[in-house]
């Protein structure tokens, strides 16, 4: 197998696999198991991209004290009942 092959595999199922794993550890999911997935299926991603955690992932997300919702880190409060976080 030449370099450009080898090259062709390794963006082919490795970059889908990083960014999979990297969207499953934001996510509170196993990143291995999703890197391995998302290389393999390519439509993982999708799925994660779409997937909010049901827990708080510090950092990435997190759960409303009033409503359980779960919203983006950075938002100041919740996006559905407005609660602002401490
Ligand atoms: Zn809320």
């Amino acid at each position: 197998m030449g370099l450009t092959e080898y090259l062709f595999i390794t963006a082919f199922f490795g970059l889908p696999g990083v960014l999979g794993g990297w969207l499953a550890r934001g996510r509170g999911k196993n990143p291995v198991i999703w890197a391995l997935g998302s290389a393999l299926f390519p439509f993982a991603l999708l799925v994660l991209w779409y997937q909010k955690p049901d827990h708080e992932v510090p950092g990435h997300f997190r759960k409303c004290s009033s409503c359980g919702a779960v919203y983006a880190w950075k938002s100041p409060s919740c996006i559905y009942c407005h609660t602002p976080h401490d």
